[in-house]
């Protein structure tokens, strides 16, 4: 695996485990509701994990 991946898995699971902090109960298993900035980029983050795991 490249490190430039590995690096970027690893921004995106301190994204995941950081979470939002205006909706601590989000846990990105839903899409997020695009009225929280924190909830899309959560979100975002495990689709892009998600994609980068399919590889
Ligand atoms: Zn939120």
């Amino acid at each position: 695996m490249y490190v430039s991946i590995l690096n970027k898995k690893v921004k995106l699971l301190e994204i995941l485990a950081e979470g939002c902090h205006t909706h601590p109960a989000y846990r990105a298993k839903r899409s997020a509701t695009g009225n929280c900035t924190d909830c899309v980029v959560v979100w975002t983050a495990r689709q892009q994990l998600k994609e980068l795991n399919d590889d």
